[in-house]
């Protein structure tokens, strides 16, 4: 059965979405069976993965509201060596049509049932904000990974996201844990950088992961060509890291 991570982290641009789709393609070069959710309207990771979002026959939005399953919505990411359920701007609609649904935060737990024994890792996308679709995904979750940057306000906000991740785990999924904080577009000649690191491995000790993601240019270009960067340039230093936290990962994973 698949373990399933959100990668969650309230705040845009901080690095959610390169994150979901490198590690699904670094965990894909180490063989493990992937499927990408994106849960974010945007469909960022959706393009991302190489899959284009307009046109999508079915999307994260239908699978939502149970008009069709994930078996059925899925594509392949060629470049990426893994799964999708992709999405667009028609998922901003479910979180108002949800409310009318029963079960309304488990909609997203309920379909990935159907499939979680195809898959080692399902890792799910998620949209800025502490919304309906955001509660999905923590709902689905055996665990959240928070990208975040070693700047002076990267603490802001990160309390407001462990007390939901706290409130979610007491009374809707007692499975769910923070795995980890992920340092993402580091950059090491950065004195603050170098504090900020300290400070957060100080603080949370092992709830911190070891890789640490450098900023890198190939990674922010990769997306254009609707390739992930650990195809895009696997000789990259970005690449190189997010390969090196699929490892980690999957480490991580046998002991849970
Ligand atoms: P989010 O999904 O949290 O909004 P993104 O993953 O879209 O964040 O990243 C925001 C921007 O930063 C994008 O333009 C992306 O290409 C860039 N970016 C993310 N990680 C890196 C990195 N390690 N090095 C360079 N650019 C990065
Ligand atoms: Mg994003």
């Amino acid at each position: 059965m698949a373990k399933i991570f959100c990668v969650a982290n309230q705040k845009g641009g901080v690095g959610k979405t390169t994150t979901t789709v490198n590690l699904a393609a670094g965990l894909a070069k180490l063989d493990q069976r992937v499927l990408l959710v994106d849960l974010d309207p945007q469909g960022n990771a959706t393009m991302g993965a190489g899959i284009n979002k307009a046109g999508l026959k079915a999307s994260t939005y239908e699978v939502m509201l149970g008009t069709a399953d994930v078996a059925a919505a899925r594509q392949r990411s060629e470049p990426g060596h893994f799964d999708v359920l992709p999405s667009n701007r028609e998922l901003a609609g479910a979180e108002v049509e949800m409310v009318e649904l029963d079960n309304r935060e488990r909609r997203l737990k309920d379909a990935l049932a159907a499939v979680d024994k195809e898959y080692d890792f399902i890792l799910i996308d998620c949209p800025p904000a502490l919304s309906m679709l955001t509660l999905n995904g923590l709902c689905a979750a055996h665990g959240v990974i928070i990208p975040m940057q070693c700047e002076y306000y990267a603490l802001e906000g990160l309390s407001d996201l462990v007390n939901t991740i706290k409130k979610v785990h007491a009374n809707l999924n007692p499975d769910l844990k923070i795995i980890g904080l992920l340092r993402v577009m580091f950059d090491p000649r950065m004195t603050l950088s170098q504090q900020v690191s300290a400070q957060l491995e100080q603080h949370f000790g092992d709830k911190v992961f070891k890789t640490i993601i450098p900023r890198n240019v190939r990674l922010a270009e990769a997306p254009s060509y609707g390739v992930p960067g650990v195809t895009f340039d696997p000789t990259s230093k970005g690449a190189q890291a997010y390969i090196a936290f699929g490892a980690e990962m999957v480490k991580r994973i046998k002991k849970m």
